[in-house]
């Protein structure tokens, strides 16, 4: 699950939706993209495979203007890394940018064809696109459109719409995957996560689980999975930018044992159905990896490698899988047997972790058939093709 940036406002938003997609960074992503409506109704998509600054120039060369627009960093689920599958996805006037995954897509991906759709990326996320597209010509409103579409899609997600002929606003859906809507003066904001918008509003309210909201620069409005019109909370944010901040607690060790429940919440948000966790949230090609893996080797260092101590318990126990742990610079320093069908698993809270990032490097080199990273900020982690975000 990555992120989502969304602005209706009378100035040009694309800056601000590029510094909002900059502010979710930390979550790790493959690639980014952003659709903006200009004067002349006209739907400018600018999509770049890699960072957010090379989305950024991009947009300044292209002089993208338009006070609506949507903008997402994606973390590729179904389909490869690729600028094709960037969102935003576009299907006649319809442009979409969604968080999390769609399980029914094949089955609606060929409904779809059939009605003479011609799909453009690999991903999930174009059939809600063709959805609407094809929904909007029966609604009367775009809002309409998208809660008929929401009805269709089964899976954990977080959407948001635009219509190139309508730039008065944007409708967002939020079922596993969270939105939240940020109040300016005369102009109105989304995201995934408040902190895409602090350059821009401290007034939030967040969607809950199926609702649809329609916002324009005047007002906001949200309906719940029956249809009904609600009032959501607005609440002021006094959130820090910077996560390094103790705030009320003596010492950063009791923050992390009190923000537990909410960091295993926002972990599993837009991960799991209410069937399984999804599997392809870890990478592209999780479901045949794990298919294979005989025995795991848990490489961290010092809470990390507690943790992964109390993770091999579970392995053993629930899974019946092999497990074994070591500490990173034990392991990189000795010479090791590399078991067939061995899945390494690094932890590391930094990301940044010197023997455990020479470790991976080493182990990769040794044979490892794949190895996983679990970290909670957004690092290039060369070899690990499965990587777990918190
Ligand atoms: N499942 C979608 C894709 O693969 C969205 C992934 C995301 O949450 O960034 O394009």
């Amino acid at each position: 699950m990555c992120g989502i940036v969304g602005a209706v406002a009378q100035r040009d938003v694309a800056e601000i939706l590029v510094e909002g997609l900059r502010r979710l960074e930390y979550r790790g992503y493959d690639s980014a993209g952003v659709a903006v409506v200009d004067a002349d109704l006209e739907l400018k998509r600018v999509r770049r495979l890699g960072k957010v600054q090379e989305l950024a120039d991009a947009v300044d060369a292209q002089d993208v203007t338009g006070g609506t627009g949507i903008a997402h960093t994606r973390w590729a689920t179904h389909g490869e890394p690729s600028e094709a599958n960037a969102h935003p996805h576009v299907s006649g006037d319809i442009a979409v940018v969604h968080n999390g995954i769609i399980e029914n897509h094949e089955e609606l991906r060929a409904l779809l064809q059939e009605r003479g759709y011609v799909f453009q990326s690999q991903t999930d996320t174009e059939v809600i696109a063709h959805l609407v597209e094809w929904e909007r010509r029966s609604s009367e409103t775009l809002v309409e459109a998208l809660q008929k579409t929401a009805a269709q899609l089964d899976g954990a997600y977080g959407t948001v719409v635009v219509d190139r002929k309508d730039p008065s606003r944007i409708v967002a859906a939020r079922s596993g995957s969270p939105i939240v809507i940020g109040f300016g003066v005369g102009e109105n904001f989304l995201a995934s996560d408040q902190l895409a918008l602090l350059s821009v509003t401290r007034r939030f309210m967040y969607l809950e689980e199926g609702d649809v909201a329609e916002i324009t620069r005047r007002e906001v409005k949200v309906l719940d999975v029956e249809g009904n019109p609600v009032e959501r909370e607005i609440t002021e944010s006094n959130a820090e930018h910077d996560a390094g901040d103790k705030g009320q607690y003596r010492h950063f060790m009791q923050k992390e044992i009190f923000e537990q429940p909410r960091a295993l919440v926002n972990t599993m948000e837009g991960r799991v159905t209410d069937k399984a966790v999804v599997t392809e949230a870890i990478g592209v090609n999780a479901v045949d990896i794990l298919k294979k893996v005989e025995h795991v080797q848990i490489i961290a260092c010092g809470t990390s490698y507690n943790s992964g101590m109390a993770a091999r318990y579970w392995f053993e126990s629930i899974a019946g899988v092999s497990c074994d742990v070591e500490i990173a610079s034990e392991f990189r320093y000795r010479d090791f047997v590399v078991r067939p069908n061995s899945l390494l698993v690094t932890l590391s809270q930094s990301g940044e972790t010197a023997d455990t990032l020479a470790a991976l490097r080493l182990a990769k080199e040794k044979g490892y058939m794949s190895a996983m990273t679990i970290c909670n900020v957004a690092v290039h982690l060369w070899f690990a093709n499965l990587t777990l975000h918190l």
